[in-house]
This record gives C-alpha cells, structure tokens and sequence, in this order.
C-alpha cells in the first residue's frame, strides 16, 4: 500500500470496473495501464492521438460519403439487375412500415457514427473551444459511442449474401468497398481516441484533499468515481465539478433496474421466437420465417457456419445473456462469501455480456438487407415481418440492462 501527497493525484485511478485506487507508474508510449486486479484498461499512452485521430476520422467520413454516393450491391435474378443503394434501405423499411426498424438502422450505423466521428475530429483539430462546449462534447461522445454499430451491420450484409444466393447472383458495388474502408478508419479512430486527455485539459483530476491509498477500494477511503469523466470526488458530493454530472458511490438501483429490464426483455423474447421476423411472398404465396426457421432453412442447404452464426447472435446470445445478467445480479444480492477467484470471474461475465450483446443486432441487419434487396412485385418480395421489432426490443432492451448493472458491486462486501 502506498500513499500518494496531493500535488500528485493525476498519476492515481480508480479503477471504474472494481474500485480499487491504483498508481499509474510512467506509461510508455502505445503501452497502457492495466488494474492489478480485474484487468481492466485504466490509462494509456499515445503521443499522436489528435493528429491520428484526425487523420482516420477524416478518412472514415470521407469513406462514408462515399459509400452513400454509390451503388452498394446488387442481385441479379433470371437477367434482371437490382441496385441497392446505402441510403435505400431506410427508405424501403419506411415504405414497408416498419419506422422504428428505419429509425434502428439509421441511428446505429449511420447517424451515431457520424457524430461520433465529428465529436472526435472538433476535439483533435485545432479549433479552439470553451470548457463548456468541451465538456457537453465529451459526455454526448460517452453516451453515443456504444451504440455506433457499423460493424455489425457489415456482418449483417455478408450472412445476407450468404442467404440472397439463393434468390440470385449477388454482388458487391463501389459503396461496398468504401464502406469497409470507412469502418477500418471509423474503428482506428475509436481505438486511438481518448476522452481522459481532454477531461484532464479541463480540469486536472485533482479533488480529493486527503491522500490517496494505492490498493485500497475508493468505497473503503470514502471516494467515488465520476462515471461520465473519471474524476475522483469525494463520496457525499453528488454533482461532479468537472463535467457537472451528478452521481452517487454506487450506481442508484442498479440491481432493482438491472432485473427490471431483464424482465421486460424476457417478455419480448418469447414473441420475437414465435413470431415471424421475415415475410416472403413468392408469386403471390405468402409465408412467414421466424428465427428458428432462417436457422433450419440455412443447415439443410449446408450453409453450416451461417447457421450457426445467426442461431448464436439470435438465439443463444439473447438468452445466455439474460441469464448471465441474472447470475450476476443473483451474485451481488445473495453471495455472502466473496473469494477473489469469483469476483474475477464474474467480473469476466459481465465483459463478454457487454462485448457479445450488441452483435445480436446482426438478425435485425440481415433482414432489412434482405428486404431492400428482394422486392421484386411480381415475383418475388421479402418483407420485415413484426417478430423483428420484439427482437430489436430484446437487444435493445438487454444492452440498457447490462449499462445498469453497476460491475463494483461485484467486487463489494456484502
Ligand atoms: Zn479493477
Ligand atoms: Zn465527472
């Protein structure tokens, strides 16, 4: 254990996933700073962050407006060609009258990464700015970036093709390329972006009075942690100095929200199954597919691995991660003896729940793929069928859960 004088608190972090106060020792450049106790990354070093940030930011909007000016794919069925644009698919669900998939789609791979990106490149750029406006940057940057999945939704576009094969001759356009090429930039960016530089520039991390003790939990010193910006702040002050957010020792009802919500989501998981979350009709036949029947449907074509893809992202994924929600809720209100060895490994449960849980949205993605691409009047068409909505709502609904549950508790004697 070691203690720290108050000139030097910039070099202390109190580790945000198990609350242990921790020493930052001198990072080398492109090294980080890991908690010595649930590993998780508390600091790095990169000396050209704003100027790469620049750099890649640019490039993915770049790649981005393009990937909208262009062809992105096409079908071809008995000699006919389909071109779908980017920008089609919002318009296409909006005519099938399905707005709040339209709303989806626009808001996760579109709209969020865009601000995102531009978030990232006024902070970089030279443009000089109030604290204020820094400030109001940086907490939209925390609220947005976890919701920005454009990665998924190119996942999403490979299993289609792997489904559209059998409608017709698929293949890819420009967009297609400039969209990979945006989500490379958009995806280095994010990586080598980093909020602390700039909430540091606002205000050093400089408000605990007392010493600090390296080893011991914040709780234990009667310090808690700013959730939107990392300021160390002494317990009983409830709005943050430095990003004026306001805030308590523990997430308020964090377990009370958690199994709220998981509850609400079980409710929406039954229907998104039964319910069907594809419409096809084929010469004026119509027949409805639920998740199950995609799955079934691709195993007997022997397209195994899509099978098992869209069977883990939409079965599994959803259900393993109510459960393990539940677990770790059942963990922090009931378990009385707390070993290290546990706590690790919950701690390590609660990560994949947050990592793994935004990929469920691959199934949404597939489908309005599908229907923007196979809308062909007289033949054939496929529609999003309202199975796909209760399943958004599930995804959806899990990914708020897993951002109340507050992963200290894990680490805190009961
Ligand atoms: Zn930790
Ligand atoms: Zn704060």
């Amino acid at each position: 254990m070691q203690q720290s004088d108050h000139a030097s608190h910039q070099h202390y972090a109190l580790c945000h996933q198990c609350d242990i106060m921790c020493e930052l020792p001198p990072i080398e450049q492109a090294h980080q700073a890991v908690c010595p106790r649930c590993h998780t990354k508390l600091a790095r070093e990169l000396t050209n962050m704003r100027r790469d940030t620049v750099i890649y930011s640019s490039c993915a909007l770049i790649m981005l407006l393009l990937s909208a000016s262009f062809v992105f794919i096409h079908i071809k069925v008995i000699g006919i060609i389909d071109n779908l644009r980017l920008l089609s698919i919002p318009t296409i669900l909006y005519e099938y009258q399905y707005p709040s998939l339209m709303v989806l789609f626009l808001l996760f791979t579109l709209i969020l990464p865009i601000c995102v990106l531009i978030i990232q490149l006024i902070l970089c750029s030279p443009i000089r700015l109030s604290k204020y406006h820094k400030r109001n940057l940086l907490i939209a940057y925390g609220k947005l970036e976890h919701w920005c999945m454009p990665e998924i939704f190119m996942a999403g576009v490979l299993v289609s093709f792997v489904k559209l094969t059998s409608y017709g001759e698929i293949g890819v356009d420009k967009a297609f390329w400039s969209f990979a090429l945006f989500i490379f930039f958009y995806l280095k960016s994010s990586i080598d972006f980093s909020p602390r530089k700039f909430w540091n520039e606002i205000a050093s991390n400089n408000f605990i009075k007392t010493n600090l003790l390296s080893g011991k939990t914040g709780m234990s010193q009667n310090i808690r942690l700013c959730l939107h910006c990392h300021a160390m702040l002494p317990a009983e002050l409830t709005h943050c100095p430095r990003c004026k957010c306001k805030g308590t020792l523990r997430q308020k009802n964090s377990i009370q929200w958690t199994i709220a919500l998981l509850m609400t989501s079980l409710m929406f998981y039954l229907p998104a199954n039964i319910y069907g979350i594809m419409n096809t009709v084929f010469l004026s036949a119509e027949s409805s597919s639920t998740i199950l029947d995609g799955v079934i449907y691709m195993w007997q074509e022997g397209d195994y691995p899509v099978a098992l893809v869209i069977f883990s992202a939409s079965v599994t994924i959803p259900i393993l991660k109510i459960l393990a929600l539940s677990w770790l809720c059942y963990f922090v209100l009931v378990t009385r003896k707390k070993n290290k060895d546990d706590c690790l490994q919950m701690n390590r449960l609660y990560n994949i729940v947050e990592f793994i849980g935004r990929w469920s949205m691959i199934d949404i993605f597939v489908v309005s793929v599908i229907s923007a691409l196979i809308r062909n009047k007289e033949m054939m068409s496929v529609y999003p069928d309202i199975g796909a909505i209760f399943f958004a709502s599930v995804v959806v609904i899990t990914m708020i859960a897993s951002q109340k549950y507050d992963p200290r508790l894990i680490w805190d004697k009961n």
